[in-house]
């Protein structure tokens, strides 16, 4: 199990804290269009002020590939989380990051104030770890905290490189929370476990379904990434999504399965179309049996039912990627039955970020799940097994 020092296991009165906070937002016309991140970045935050703490915050904010892009500036953000804190948060607009600006901010600071660095990506160090920058973040205070899960499955600057030149690195409530729910429900769950994948790629989740193999009652795999499984049982998948490098290691994982007693639940019905559009022809066929010319783009009713059940007395689920071109109305059917299955059963629900998060918030399900992760990418390399640098680098218990 996990054990690292959190915020509640250090004394920050009248230290420079710097915090990585995972404030990368969707941006229109520099307006902040979705700010969940902002919302969940906010107990850390509050609790530092109320500790006395001198503030920094750090984050990523797109891909500005190591340069100062006006369109990806943090500024907006700052503003944002002034008015969400109710109390100034002072933006250090420095195109180095750390740069006059940044330092004369920090040098001003009192207890219980909070200032923003620049998008850290400007510089082009960070991405590659580069000890420049995590000196020059390191130099900014005397305390590190990490509550970015978003960016934990990488070795950046801001998240791992900084740790080694400050005694103190620990992680925030935001961090703690998605190592509580995700490192229980991977190696402590209650049972019946039961994970559900589903996305476009085999090869994407390959790790995860070898390692979930390992740890589940029932793997449940829908989505694209089925008709992969379902070529390799022999059957016709038309012009379906499918890896036809990964028909040998479909095989592979069925047979794990079995030895291992795991239930695997694949589609046994889908929705298809005759072409990659919300407004194609749409038909329900038996698994295996998709005509040339037509694709799968869902799970069919059959298996709605079929996924549904297996939630129904389960006591731990995981779900990661959806059933079938959610993004286009006529295909969403699939991936809205999981998440009502979902926000019906008594289970720990978990979901682990990226398109199903979204699918969830989108249907009005968000707040029936026990979690829903703010990392697609951290949480699938959890799921995974692996070890995520950016929580490995905080100081254990
Ligand atoms: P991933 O990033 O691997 O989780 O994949 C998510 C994407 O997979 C979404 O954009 C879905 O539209 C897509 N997807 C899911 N099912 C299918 C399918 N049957 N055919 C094509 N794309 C799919």
């Amino acid at each position: 199990m996990l054990n690292k020092k959190s915020v509640d296991d250090i004394n920050v009165k009248g230290k420079k804290v710097l915090v990585r906070c995972d404030f990368n937002v969707p941006l229109q016309d520099g307006k902040i269009t979705d700010e969940n991140r902002l919302v969940a970045a906010l107990p850390t935050i509050k609790k530092l002020i109320a500790d006395g703490g001198k503030i920094i915050l750090c984050s990523h904010l797109g891909k500005p590939k190591g340069e100062p892009k006006p369109e990806l500036s943090l500024a907006p953000v700052a503003k944002r989380l002034t008015e969400l804190l109710g109390q100034e948060v002072k933006f250090a607009a420095d195109p180095e990051v750390v740069g006059p600006n940044a330092k004369a901010a920090v040098e001003a600071m009192n207890d219980g104030d909070v200032i923003l660095l620049e998008n850290t990506r400007y510089r082009a160090e960070e991405t590659k770890n580069g000890e420049a920058f995590s000196k020059d973040l390191a130099s900014l205070c005397d305390v590190f905290v990490n509550d970015a899960f978003g960016t934990a499955h990488r070795a950046h600057c801001s998240n791992v490189g900084v740790t080694q030149f400050v005694d103190t690195a620990v992680v925030g409530y935001l961090m703690q929370k998605e190592i509580d729910f995700l490192g229980n429900a991977v190696n402590n769950p209650e049972r019946p476990f039961v994970a559900i994948l589903g996305g476009a790629k085999v090869s994407s989740k390959i790790s995860v379904i070898n390692n979930l193999l390992d740890k589940v009652d029932t793997l449940i795999i829908g989505g694209g990434m089925s008709y992969t499984f379902s070529k390799a049982m022999g059957g016709q998948i038309g012009n379906s999504l499918c890896e036809d490098d990964y028909l040998q290691y479909a095989l592979d994982m069925m047979k794990k399965a079995e030895e291992k007693g795991v239930k695997l639940l694949l589609p046994v019905d889908n929705r298809i179309g005759d072409a990659f559009s919300n407004d194609c022809n749409i038909q329900v066929v038996r698994k295996g049996e998709i005509p040339d010319g037509w694709e799968g783009m869902d799970i069919g009713p059959e298996t709605e039912k079929i996924f549904a059940d297996a939630v129904k007395d389960a006591k731990t689920v995981v779900w990661n990627g959806p059933m079938g071109c959610f993004e286009m109305p006529n295909f969403a059917h699939g991936t809205e039955e999981v998440a009502k299955a979902l926000a019906e059963t008594d289970a720990t629900t978990i979901i682990g970020g990226g398109d199903s998060a979204a699918a969830v918030n989108i249907l009005g399900y968000g707040d029936k799940m026990t979690h829903i992760s703010t990392g697609g990418g951290a949480s699938l390399e959890f799921l995974e097994g692996k070890e995520l640098p950016g929580v490995a680098a905080a100081n254990d218990k």
